[in-house]
């Protein structure tokens, strides 16, 4: 019966994946040994790779050279306790406990997802077994929640701060590593514009519309607007470039030369408008850019990260209130020259960042 079941999950898959004039090959492979020999389980992948999450370990499947149509249980990637979160490639985010009897199809570039009610996902990103219970979306509510509660709010965004680089560099961060941090996962793809929209308009990526690290505008109102309309003021800081368009003009520090004396100006700029309004959010930067040159476990990360704790420390000390401290994405070591780590997918390093609230509930 079960078995029935999963054949006629299967049939759904194909069925939906098949185009109608692909003619059928007949030298596809479709015995599991052929398939299992394709799944890559290691912390790199190929572009393109699609990635199961359990814990601090990633499965990647690859598509690449691959012609087959098969499906495989979930649960021979993931074994979950309690739910699943379906990634989609356009930035939507399935949570569901109806995974046991899940099957993932593949053809060619597509990934499915068929549930055992019939459900079928395609074009998905990842699956992260019993995820966290927040993604980075909750900075909006928090935002909201406190600020209607009558709290002066601070919001800082430590580029590229994974989850995994915090608890390996606890030493040098002996404020942050002291503070109450939640894991929290981020939205896909994991790149900065994007997951930014989302702590900016509470949205997911479908929604708000940014879906890569070229757009700019996003088609959501965002948490200035919002706090504006209820009578709260705004002030943001950010060294470089504008990253996406938000109704509150940020504040443009320079990029200096130095990365570590860029994110010291944030901070002077910052500093100089600590007490200016009711919400105020700054990003700095230095984490992702040592972490993209050197690799996330380098100790030009190291320095980044202790001078980090440090502002961060006196921001919160010189502000008082709530501080909300997080991160776009993480990053995983990719060993390109010049391009030692980055961002891409859903692997448990580039998803995964700490979510800390300081004098919250
Ligand atoms: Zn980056």
């Amino acid at each position: 019966m079960i078995k029935r079941f999963w054949i006629l999950i299967c049939l759904i898959i194909l069925a939906a994946c098949t185009t109608t004039d692909e003619p059928k090959q007949e030298n596809e492979p479709t015995n599991e040994a052929q398939y299992i020999n394709n799944v890559v389980e290691s912390d790199f992948a190929p572009v393109g790779a699609v990635g199961f999450v359990q814990n601090n370990k990633t499965t990647f499947i690859t598509w690449e050279n691959l012609a087959f149509r098969a499906g495989l249980p979930l649960t021979d990637f993931i074994q979950p306790q309690n739910e699943i979160a379906i990634f989609l490639a356009n930035g939507e985010t399935i949570r569901t406990t109806n995974f046991s009897e899940a099957i993932v199809g593949i053809l060619n570039e597509n990934v499915s997802l068929g549930l055992a009610d019939g459900t079928v996902f395609h074009n998905i990103a990842g699956v992260i077994a019993d995820p966290p219970e927040i993604s980075i979306i909750q900075a909006y509510y928090d935002m909201l929640y406190y600020l209607q509660s009558g709290e002066r709010v601070m919001v800082i965004v430590l580029d590229g701060w994974g989850w995994e680089m915090h608890h390996y560099f606890a030493d040098v961060q002996p404020f942050l590593a002291a503070q109450v941090a939640r894991m929290a996962h981020t939205v896909f793809p994991p790149f900065t514009p994007v997951a930014m929209s989302s702590i900016f308009t509470g949205q997911t990526p479908n929604i708000h519309g940014v879906h890569d690290r070229a757009t700019r505008t996003m088609s959501a109102p965002d948490i200035f607007e919002v706090a504006s309309s209820l009578g709260y003021t705004s002030t943001r800081v950010q060294g470089g470039v504008v990253i996406v368009q938000t109704s509150e003009r940020p504040v443009l520090v320079p990029n200096l030369q130095d990365r570590y004396a860029t994110d010291q100006s944030v901070f002077d700029a910052t500093m100089s408008r600590i007490d200016e309004s009711d919400l105020l959010f700054i990003h700095f930067n230095s984490i992702d850019d040592a972490a993209h040159t050197y690799g996330p476990y380098a100790s030009e990360v190291a320095a980044s990260m202790a001078l980090l704790d440090d502002l961060v420390q006196k921001l919160v000390e010189a502000r008082g209130g709530i501080a909300i401290i997080t991160a776009d994405h993480g990053q995983h070591l990719l060993g390109e020259p010049n391009r030692m780590g980055d961002h891409l997918w859903v692997s448990h390093e580039d998803i995964f960042v700490p979510y800390i609230v300081i004098g919250g509930r």
